[in-house]
Order: C-alpha cells, then sequence, then structure tokens
C-alpha cells in the first residue's frame, strides 16, 4: 500500500502547498467512508469539508440504510454498534380511501431497513476516521478548486474560512464526495459529461417533529390534497413529509394546519391517532432528480449525491452514496495494491447500474404516492392498480420488494 505521507512547504506566494495520495472533497456519508476505508488501508488522504465538525454531526437528513450496505459496511469494520442495533424495518404501509395496504417487502426479500438517522452515522464514521485513526479532516474549508484532474498530478485549494489562510495539495486522485451543491463536478469539462434531469413539479414539505412514531412502520398517505408520509427517527422523533406546491414557503405552514393535514391525509379506519409534538425542523425540497454520466474523469471520480440526486421517495439516496463509496474504495485500493487500474476503469459504469435502476424504482413508487393528488383520473387510475399489484400479487411484490431493498439492482 502508499503509505505517502503529507508533506508541506510554502510557496513563494504565501500559500502552503502538500502532497498527499488522495484527496476528499466533502464529508458527508460518501466521503467520510472512502476516508476510512483508504486510511485503514494506509492510503494517507485529506479529507475537506467546507462545514464546522458541529454542523454535519446534527444536520439531520436520512434516515433509511438498506440491509446489504449495513452488512457490507460491517464487514469492512465500519458498522457501529448503534447502527448494527438500530431497529428493523420490514414492512411499509400505503393508506388510500381509508383503508390500510401493508407491502411486506422483508418476508418477500428477506431483507430489511435499518433506522439509523444520518447525522449519527456521520458522528460514527468521523469518530472513526479522526479520533480513533487520526485521519486528516479540514473543516471549514472554503473556495475549494480543483485543477489538473486531466494530468496525473491533480492538486486541489480551499482557504481555511478560520485563518484566511489558502491551501493547496497535490495528489493522486480527487474524490468527490460534496454532495448535490458541491463543485467538485464543475471541474470536468460541460463537452466530456451528461447531465440527465427530471423534475417531479411538486415540492415535499419536509418536517421532523418531536414525537414518538405513531406506528411500527413507514406510511404512505395516498390523498386528493396531497401525499403525507410518517417515517420513524427513533424512539423520540419523527420524520413527516406533506406535498406541497413546488416552491412553497415553510411559513405557509403553521403548527395547526402541518397536524391538521397529516391527520386527514395519513388517517385509515382503524389506524392509530398521530402523536403529535413540536415541529422542530420545516424545509421545503423541490422534488427532482438528476445523474451525471461518466461518474469520473481523469484523476476525479464522483460520489453520492455528487452525481447523482433522487428524491426521497423510496429512501435511496443515502445508500446509493455509499455504493459509490465502496466501489470507489475498492477501484483505488487495487490500485496502490498492485496498480490493477481495472476497478477505476469499470467504476462508473459498475455504480450507474444500480442509479438507474434506483432512479426507475423511485419514479414508479413516485406514481403511487403522487397520482392521487395529480387532479388526473387517469393517473389516479394507474397508482391505485400499482398499489394493488405491489401489496397482492406475490410474484410482483417480490421483484419490487427486492428492488425496495436493493437486493435485485445490480443490472
Ligand atoms: C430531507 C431528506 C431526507 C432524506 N431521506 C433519505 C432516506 O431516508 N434514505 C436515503 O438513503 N437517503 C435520503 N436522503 C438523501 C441523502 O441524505 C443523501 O443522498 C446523502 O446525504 C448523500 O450523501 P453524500 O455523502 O453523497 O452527500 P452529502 O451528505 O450531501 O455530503 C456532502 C458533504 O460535502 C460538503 N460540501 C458541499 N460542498 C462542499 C465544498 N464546496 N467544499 C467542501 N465540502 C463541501 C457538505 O457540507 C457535506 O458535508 C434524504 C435527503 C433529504 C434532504
Amino acid at each position: 500500500m502508499s503509505g505517502v505521507s503529507v508533506g508541506e512547504r510554502t510557496g513563494r506566494d504565501g500559500t502552503r502547498a502538500e502532497r498527499t495520495s488522495v484527496v476528499i472533497v466533502g464529508a458527508g456519508p460518501a466521503g467520510l467512508t472512502v476516508a476510512n476505508l483508504l486510511s485503514a488501508e494506509g492510503v494517507a488522504c485529506v479529507l475537506l469539508e467546507s462545514e464546522s465538525r458541529e454542523f454535519i454531526e446534527q444536520r439531520p437528513r436520512a434516515g433509511f440504510l438498506e440491509e446489504w450496505v449495513v452488512r457490507a459496511l460491517e464487514r469492512r469494520g465500519l458498522a457501529g454498534p448503534g447502527l448494527l442495533k438500530a431497529e428493523a424495518h420490514r414492512d411499509c404501509e400505503f393508506r388510500l380511501d381509508g383503508e390500510q395496504h401493508v407491502f411486506r417487502y422483508g418476508a418477500l426479500s428477506g431483507y430489511g431497513h435499518f433506522v439509523y438517522p444520518q447525522q449519527l452515522l456521520v458522528t460514527d464514521l468521523l469518530r472513526a476516521y479522526a479520533d480513533e485513526a487520526g485521519g486528516d479532516v479540514r473543516f471549514g474549508a472554503g473556495d475549494v478548486t480543483v485543477q489538473g484532474i486531466d494530468t496525473d498530478r491533480p492538486a486541489v485549494s480551499w482557504t481555511d474560512t478560520g485563518t484566511g489562510e489558502r491551501h493547496t495539495v497535490a495528489c493522486d486522485f480527487v474524490a468527490g464526495c460534496d454532495g448535490a451543491r458541491g463543485v467538485t463536478r464543475a471541474a470536468i469539462p460541460e463537452s466530456r459529461l451528461r447531465v440527465s434531469r427530471h423534475d417531479l413539479g411538486i415540492g415535499w414539505l419536509a418536517l421532523l417533529a418531536q414525537a414518538p412514531p405513531s406506528a411500527q412502520r413507514v406510511v404512505f398517505g395516498l390523498h386528493p390534497r396531497g401525499f403525507a408520509a410518517h417515517m420513524a427517527r427513533g424512539p423520540e422523533v419523527t420524520r413527516y413529509y406533506l406535498e406541497c406546491p413546488p416552491g412553497d414557503s415553510p411559513d405557509n405552514w403553521p403548527h395547526e394546519r402541518v397536524w391538521s393535514e397529516l391527520r386527514a391525509r395519513l388517517g385509515a379506519d382503524g389506524a392509530a391517532p398521530l402523536t403529535e409534538g413540536e415541529v422542530i425542523e420545516r424545509r421545503v425540497l423541490d422534488m427532482h432528480n438528476y445523474v451525471v454520466e461518466p461518474m469520473s474523469y481523469g484523476r476525479l471520480y464522483l460520489a453520492g449525491d455528487a452525481a447523482h440526486l433522487v428524491a426521497p421517495v423510496a429512501a435511496k439516496g443515502m445508500n446509493l452514496a455509499l455504493n459509490d463509496a465502496l466501489l470507489l474504495t475498492d477501484g483505488l485500493l487495487a490500485h496502490y495494491a498492485d496498480g490493477d487500474d481495472s476497478g477505476l476503469a469499470g467504476y462508473s459504469d459498475a455504480c450507474l447500474r444500480r442509479v438507474w435502476q434506483y432512479q426507475d424504482f423511485n419514479q414508479w413508487v413516485s406514481e403511487i404516492l403522487h397520482g392521487p393528488s395529480s387532479g388526473d383520473p387517469f393517473r389516479a387510475g394507474v397508482a391505485a392498480a400499482r398499489l394493488r399489484r405491489m401489496t397482492r400479487s406475490e410474484t410482483a411484490g417480490a421483484a419490487l420488494a427486492g428492488l425496495y431493498i436493493g437486493s435485485n439492482a445490480e443490472y
């Protein structure tokens, strides 16, 4: 393995120049996984993050990890006790016209989800990399720029927002793990990539409530007034979603309106009433998807939301980010172990196979969730037909369960 250590010198212009093997931009689930796995094998890396440690350890986002990804992290020593003991979900429920329709995807596929809030995973991975392994991470890295990715000696520069000092690190590879609003993707010439976008044309009001879950499983409410969802985020906190116009303001959703819409859209005969609580986060997501192809150019490899966004319909984004990170690490480790570059050469295609399967499944489910509120009776009819097929046909249900849990997405 390459144990290239970071050295430092100050250039004539006062910028501090260093050298390492891999620069990873972004300390989300993707970047932290790459950083941990590379440093565990002695490959030197520098992890750059624009935010502070406190901020990223508290940023609430995803919460559902597919079992195959948890097992993959466990095999590599990256699943902490909190994750392995997390609550497991194996069913979800749709409510339409007052009726409950349960989709038993765990029984159909043999796998389940682990309910583990993203900020806890980030905290675990950061502790393992920075505190236990002594990994190099620079928080507050502003104005990150990537240079020379089409040469064999790329470099990444940034400004330390604490001191104002500009730094540059020369490296062998750059891992662009800086999420949907990151900057690394812009280093790829526009003529060398294709960005496919799909806008769902709707908004989701994403809410976090300081309230215990009101059901044992995820609940999707299909309603003419708009979709709604209930998802556990632990014993004391629950995520809710309400469909709203794109670009709507969270200020249009005071406490009373939120809970009365949730009660109406998630109601069903025989269902337990919602346990209400203070709304501690309110933000509007404009629901859209994109895929960047290829996911690499020269010495830059994109991973996670930097390369693809999946609207959080079927809880796919964090799982895809981790899949990319595992494949990228395998490719980089093979390069450093014995000069085998086949993994890096096939990285983009290998990731994109799962990405497109997940995008397709997300689209398919999205029509079930949004058809009933579209105002179009044709779309509402299609949604109801899909729901019946999913929950009543064992053959169709098994195939869809595999896609929901990601156990059959390698085509
Ligand atoms: C409300 C919501 C709910 C979701 N629910 C789910 C779910 O249940 N299941 C699921 O699988 N997915 C879900 N997702 C998606 C999931 O959160 C993302 O797919 C996941 O965060 C992607 O991880 P990542 O590491 O690629 O990017 P990120 O987590 O976005 O990490 C990127 C990091 O890069 C940093 N950064 C950005 N720009 C720069 C820069 N210029 N320089 C340096 N650092 C930079 C950011 O601060 C961040 O720390 C949800 C998303 C949202 C918003």
